[in-house]
């Protein structure tokens, strides 16, 4: 299947809430003249603050606060309009959790780029990549507190996939910081384009045939989801690595945690900065009460009777 290519359009958009607007953050636009129903957009970059209401020094980087008038840039996964269809539609942002109203705009014009740029059909597609390894690409999404257990219980699952014959390949969340993410931090804004950035890596090594497993804190909800929206139903599987906060602060692996809890290292997961559970995640592994060689049979058990794996071959 090829993607439907995004929907780019600029439009002005005036900030309401208390919550901070993100770029890279999911949101929902609601507009009369979206015949579609709501819109999924996420803003791929903010092109000009047209008013403010902070005080000068605020750092504002990819983030606007309540009071905030810009111009922005959004994407979204659509189908495209008629031209000019949305062309000076005023719309509503909406939470796309919660539905709460957070803004308000008006559309100024659908980006040509996103009319220009045309998806490649590939002769040696996903399928055919995927036959001649003989298996069934998949995201394997392993999300928890730093500390929780998902790189021990990833790499021990890619060994175990590994010795089976599969192809796999293993991303890990401090491994890509050193490289493709190393311009990134660890504020709220960072952590979505650091998701975002690692998504669309597991997309392409999915497409070339690959059974990827992914490691990330990957602590908010609507990033996880966003992750998820790249991929076909069946091929993303969230794992939630189930550890108490206090467990993984009396691991404490890293000794990041004693440094957080010391101030010396800012949202830090658990600490200073949220964590929100999968509320329903395709399989939830409890590391308190499972040894790690346990917690990666679940995970097998789990892919035979997805028939991404054969019994016989991890057997
Ligand atoms: P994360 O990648 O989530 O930050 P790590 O895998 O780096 O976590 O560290 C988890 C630590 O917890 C390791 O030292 C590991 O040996 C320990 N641990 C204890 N029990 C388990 C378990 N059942 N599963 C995974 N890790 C466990």
């Amino acid at each position: 299947m090829s993607p439907v290519f995004d929907l780019q359009f600029q439009a002005r958009l005036n900030w309401l809430s208390e919550k901070t607007f993100l770029v890279g953050r999911g949101y929902s636009l609601a507009s009369s003249a979206i015949s579609e129903g709501k819109l999924p957009v996420t803003a791929v970059r903010i092109k000009q603050i047209l008013q403010t209401s902070q005080l000068p020094g605020r750092s504002r980087l990819n983030q606007l606060f309540p009071g905030d008038s810009a111009i922005i840039e959004f994407s979204s996964p659509s189908v495209f309009p008629q031209a000019g269809v949305y062309e000076s539609a005023p719309f509503v942002v909406l939470d796309s959790q919660s539905n709460e109203s957070l803004g308000e705009g008006v559309i100024e014009f659908v980006l040509r780029r996103s009319t220009n740029i045309r998806w490649q059909n590939l002769t040696i597609n996903k399928q055919a990549r995927a036959f001649a390894k003989q298996q069934q690409p998949c995201c394997i999404w392993f999300t928890g507190l730093s500390g929780a257990g998902k790189s021990t219980i990833a790499n021990l699952l890619e060994k175990k996939l590994y010795d089976s014959g599969c192809h796999t390949y293993l991303l890990d969340g401090d491994n890509l910081r050193h490289g493709l993410n190393r311009d990134l931090g660890f504020t709220e804004a960072d952590r979505i384009e650091n998701i975002r950035r690692v998504a669309e890596v597991a997309k392409l090594m999915v497409d070339a045939g690959l059974i990827v497993i992914a490691s990330f804190i990957s602590p908010f909800k609507a990033d996880r989801q966003l992750a998820r929206a790249l991929f076909e139903s069946d091929e993303f599987i969230e794992v939630f690595v189930d550890t108490p906060l206090v467990e993984c602060e009396r691991r404490d692996v890293k000794g990041l945690y004693a440094k957080a809890r010391r101030g010396e290292l800012k949202n830090f997961t658990g600490i200073d900065s949220g964590y929100e559970p999968p509320e329903n995640p395709e399989l939830c592994v409890q590391t308190t009460v499972q040894t790690p060689e346990q917690c990666v049979e679940q995970l097998v058990q789990y892919l035979v009777t997805q028939n991404i794996l054969l019994q016989k071959i991890v057997e």
